[in-house]
C-alpha cells in the first residue's frame, strides 16, 4: 500500500467554499492538436470546485482509501520542522502544484528512500531537482497541457493591461476619482505592435493564435521551428535566439521551462537589447528573468512595463521587489490554477496515480523523468546536467 504525501496550498481565508459563481464548465474532451483530456476511470469530484486548496484534496481521498492507501495532505512545506518534511521519508508519492510547489532539493530526495514517483499537478517540474530525480531512480511526471491554454490566457489579459494602463485606471476609479489624463498617459493600442514569445510550445503557440486577431506583427524563438505551415498562416518571425529577438519587440512573452538554458536568461544584457519601453510579461517562472535586473529596467524606463504571476520562492515574502516596483501587473501565482484548469489537472493527477498503482506505463507525454533519465515531454522539452 502506498502512502501519498501531497501539498496544496491553504484554503480561502474566508472558508472552503459552499457555493460558486457559476455552475458548470464548458465540455472539453481535446487540447489543440489532438491529445485527450485527462481519462480517469472514475472522478470523485465536481469539475468547477475548488479542489487545489487543502479541503479540496485534489478529490482523491475517496479513490485512493477505497484501495487501502495512505493520503496525507497538507500546505506546512518549509522548513525542518514542517509537515511536509516530517512526513516524507516513508512516502512514496509526493504532489504538489507549481503555485504552492513542495521544493524537492537533493537534500529531500536523499531522505525520502520510498520515494518513487513525484507527481506536478500541473504543468513545470522545475520544483524537483531533475538531476536527483534521475540520480534515485524517482519517476516525475506532469499534467502535461492541463492548464496551458488557461495561462495563455492569462498572458493575453497581463499584455492588454499593461499596454492600455488598464490596472492604474482601475485604481483611480477605487479611489474615486475621474482624472482621465493620469490614465491615458500611459495607455496605447496593442495594434501594429510586434509581439514575441520566447518559446512556441503548447503556451506559446496558443499565445500567439490567440493575439493574431488583434493584427499584431509575431515573432517567436524556440529550439524547434514550428512547422512552416503555422509560421504561414499566423504570419510567424522566427529568430535564432531571444537575443536576436527582442530588439524588434515591443512586447515580449516567456513561456519556456525554468531549466538550464533559460536560468537568468533575461538579465541586464538581454533587457538592455529590448527596445526602450517595451513589456514583458513572464508567466513561465521567475528565475528565467533576474529579479533585480527588472526592477531597475522598470525604474529606467528600458520597459514600460512587467507582469506575470511567477515569484521565486513561492509564497514570494512581503519584501519581494516584485511587490513594489513600477509599472507592474503581477498575480500571486495562479493563471494555471482557474477552477477550469484545477479540474483537468486534478483528473490527470488520478490518471497518473491509477496508471503508476496498477503498474501500467503513464501516459509518454506525461512522463519528464523515467527509469533514470529524461522521458516524454521531458525529453523534448527539459534539459539535465548529468
Ligand atoms: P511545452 O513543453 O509545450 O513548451 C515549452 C517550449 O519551450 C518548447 O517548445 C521548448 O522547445 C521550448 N524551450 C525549451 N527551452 C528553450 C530555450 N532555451 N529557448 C527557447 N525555447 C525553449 O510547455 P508549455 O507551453 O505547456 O509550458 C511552458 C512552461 O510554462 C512550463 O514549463 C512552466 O514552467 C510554465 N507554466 C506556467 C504556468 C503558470 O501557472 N504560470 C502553468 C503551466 C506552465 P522544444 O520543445 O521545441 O525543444
Amino acid at each position: 500500500m502506498a502512502k501519498v504525501l501531497c501539498v496544496l496550498y491553504d484554503d480561502p481565508t474566508d472558508g472552503y467554499p459552499t457555493t460558486y459563481a457559476r455552475d458548470d464548465l464548458p465540455a472539453i474532451n481535446r487540447y489543440p492538436g489532438g491529445q485527450s483530456t485527462p481519462t480517469p476511470e472514475a472522478l470523485d469530484f465536481t469539475p468547477g470546485h475548488l479542489l487545489g486548496s487543502v479541503s479540496g484534496e485534489l478529490g482523491l481521498r475517496g479513490f485512493l482509501e477505497k484501495a487501502g492507501h495512505t493520503l496525507v495532505v497538507t500546505s506546512d512545506k518549509e522548513g525542518a520542522g514542517s509537515v511536509f518534511d516530517r512526513e516524507l521519508p516513508d512516502a512514496d508519492v509526493v504532489i504538489s502544484q507549481p503555485f504552492w510547489p513542495a521544493y524537492l532539493t537533493p537534500e529531500r530526495i536523499a531522505a525520502a528512500p520510498n520515494l518513487k514517483l513525484a507527481v506536478t499537478a500541473g504543468i513545470g517540474s522545475d520544483h524537483v531537482d531533475l538531476d536527483a530525480a534521475v540520480a534515485h531512480g524517482v519517476t516525475v511526471a506532469e499534467v502535461t497541457y492541463s492548464n496551458s491554454v488557461s495561462v495563455a490566457e492569462h498572458v493575453v489579459m497581463m499584455t492588454l493591461s499593461l499596454v492600455r494602463n488598464y490596472l492604474p485606471s482601475h485604481q483611480v476609479v477605487l479611489d474615486g476619482g475621474w482624472n482621465i489624463a493620469d490614465c491615458v498617459a500611459r495607455s496605447y493600442d496593442l495594434e501594429g505592435m510586434h509581439v514575441g514569445t520566447v518559446a512556441a510550445g503548447r503556451i506559446g503557440l496558443a499565445v500567439l493564435r490567440r493575439l493574431a486577431p488583434f493584427d499584431v506583427r509575431l515573432h517567436y524563438t524556440d529550439r524547434h521551428r514550428l512547422p512552416e505551415a503555422v509560421e504561414r498562416e499566423l504570419g510567424l518571425t522566427f529568430h535564432e535566439s531571444a537575443a536576436d529577438m527582442v530588439p524588434h519587440c515591443d512586447v515580449v512573452t516567456v513561456n519556456a521551462p525554468l531549466h538550464p538554458e533559460t536560468e537568468g536568461l533575461f538579465g541586464d544584457e538581454l533587457l538592455g537589447r529590448m527596445k526602450r519601453g517595451a513589456y514583458l510579461i513572464n508567466t513561465a517562472r521567475a528565475k528565467i528573468a533576474d529579479r533585480d535586473a527588472v526592477d531597475r529596467a522598470l525604474r529606467s524606463g528600458r520597459l514600460a512595463g512587467y507582469a506575470g504571476d511567477v515569484w521565486y520562492p513561492q509564497p514570494a515574502p512581503a519584501d519581494h521587489p516584485w511587490r513594489t516596483m513600477p509599472h507592474h501587473g503581477m498575480t500571486p501565482h495562479i493563471s494555471g490554477s482557474s477552477l477550469s484548469a484545477q479540474a483537468r489537472y486534478a483528473a490527470g493527477t488520478r490518471e497518473i496515480l491509477e496508471s503508476w498503482l496498477a503498474g501500467r506505463p503513464i501516459r509518454d507525454e506525461y512522463l519528464i523523468v523515467d527509469g533514470g533519465a529524461l522521458a516524454g515531454t521531458g525529453a523534448h522539452s527539459y534539459s539535465v546536467t548529468r
